[in-house]
């Protein structure tokens, strides 16, 4: 462990995407800092499954100052090599990252600033960034406990590869990008697999031989704000059904349907050996067909408008299924829980700085309850793309701007002050 002296201007928390993003837009201000992570550069990807590939095509790792310069760009990169790049990144510019230092409460400091209580000893800092991933805590019902002792349930974070679960059948709960990925996967690898759908918007990976990202790229799709969503828990919900896998392909409920994976409304409840499911798998694939319909309206509305002709989107093809409501989980080897993350700030952030679901109050980052905490990588932070690959950078940037400008016209003394809480947990 490297010994660091009891202060820093500035502390951020985590070196992922966004704490790296922090770091190198604080260095261009020449902000002094210190980047604490508790395990390596790009810990959270390291974390996913062996065959992970990039979701958003290569061009999106375009971190400020890193643009990809790769000969892929609408190709998917492995897991590995995101992690490769984040961590060329943080060498490039000589991030102040000490790894292997977690942080396990953050705390008004004596007299003002921040106190962070750290797995190095205590620190104290004038500001402080949390950086500590938009996808923090795996989130599972309350159902998840009923499940029998003999059949195995995980979340999609301790999945690894299909040898390394125990035989049997699979079921895998929740139908975002994740559990269609798993569910592909499984099914290739011969096991039988049953899908608990829950709503997802689908789209084509390459309408009109480009990536939908690219297209979309070009549409206010990823700048659209938290105000514009129908409410705030819809940042709740799942992003666009789409893989990287093998180059990139469409994977949805009906791709899944017609490969053979048995899909099924949501998990209603578990009593010994018996799971049962709601009779809406059609609802969830109607309300997926219908954001499908909103951004096929979205980019024939836009794209015209920049000069660019928008690609055919045909129209839903009808679904059709007649899904058990009842499954015997005699057979069954493992449950697969992929049903979303809730944030885990509170568990460690002791600030009332945080809405009913948990997530920061903020104004472009910096906490509307407590002067001098910021965030970064939340997402919807300011934007949908806010907690992605190609749209943290911008984010970073306002975040460092607003740390630079504090420190530059505050004296140190009157800085302490001026970060003085305004509540605390
Ligand atoms: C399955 C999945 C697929 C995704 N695919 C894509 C994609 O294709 N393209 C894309 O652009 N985005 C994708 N994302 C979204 C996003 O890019 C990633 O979640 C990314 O890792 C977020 O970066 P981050 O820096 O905000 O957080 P993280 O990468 O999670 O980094 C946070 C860091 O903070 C550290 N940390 C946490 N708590 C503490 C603490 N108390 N003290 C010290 N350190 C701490 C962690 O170890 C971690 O390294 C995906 C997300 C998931 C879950």
């Amino acid at each position: 462990m490297v010994a660091m002296p009891n202060g820093f201007p500035v502390v951020v928390v985590g070196a992922g995407q966004a704490g790296l993003a922090v770091s190198y837009e604080l260095t261009a201000r020449e902000v002094e800092h210190v980047v604490l992570e508790r395990a390596r550069v790009g810990q959270s990807w390291l974390g996913l499954w062996d065959s992970f590939c990039l979701v958003t095509p290569n061009w999106t790792m375009r971190l400020p100052g890193a643009a990809y310069s790769g000969d892929d760009p609408e190709g998917f990169v492995p897991r590995d090599e995101i992690v490769r790049y984040l961590r060329g990144y943080a060498s490039s510019f000589g991030a102040p990252v000490r790894e292997g230092v977690g942080v396990d409460s953050l705390e008004p400091g004596p007299g003002g600033g921040f106190l962070l209580r750290t797995s190095a000893g205590e620190l104290r800092a004038e500001s402080v960034v949390v950086c500590t991933g938009a996808y923090q805590r795996p989130h599972r019902p309350a159902i998840a406990a009923g499940f029998p002792r003999d059949v195995l349930v995980i979340d999609a974070q301790d999945y690894r590869n299909p040898a390394a679960l125990p035989s049997g059948k699979v079921l895998v709960v929740g139908s975002g990008q994740t559990g269609c990925q798993l569910s592909e996967e499984l099914h290739e690898a011969g096991r039988e697999v049953f899908l608990a759908c829950g709503r997802a918007p689908w789209l084509p990976r390459r309408p009109g031989g480009r990536d939908i990202v690219t297209w979309l790229r070009e549409t206010t799709f990823f700048d659209t704000p938290l105000s514009d969503l129908p409410s705030p828990a819809a940042r709740l919900g799942a992003n666009l059904l789409v893989t990287g896998q093998r180059g990139g392909h469409d994977l949805h409920y009906r791709t899944l349907q017609a490969t053979g994976v048995q899909l099924l409304g949501r998990l209603a409840g578990v009593e010994g050996h018996r799971a049962s499911f709601a009779a809406d798998l059609a609802d969830s694939v109607a309300f997926g067909d219908a954001r499908y319909a909103d951004i096929r309206k979205l980019l024939t509305k836009q794209l015209p408008i920049k000069g660019i002709m928008a690609p055919e989107l045909p129209d839903s093809p009808p679904f059709h299924a007649d899904p058990p409501l009842e499954l015997d989980l005699n057979g069954f080897g493992v449950v697969i829980f992929t049903s979303g993350f809730r944030p885990d700030y509170t568990n460690w952030v002791r600030f009332p700085a945080f809405d009913a679901m948990g997530f920061p109050l903020t104004d472009n980052g910096a906490s509307r309850v407590v002067s001098g905490l910021y965030f970064c990588g939340v997402h919807f932070l300011r934007k949908r793309k806010s907690s992605v690959l190609f749209g943290v950078g911008e984010d970073a940037a306002i975040v460092a701007q607003s740390i630079a400008h504090h420190h530059r016209t505050a004296p140190p003394s009157a800085r302490t002050r001026s970060s003085g809480h305004q509540g605390s947990a």
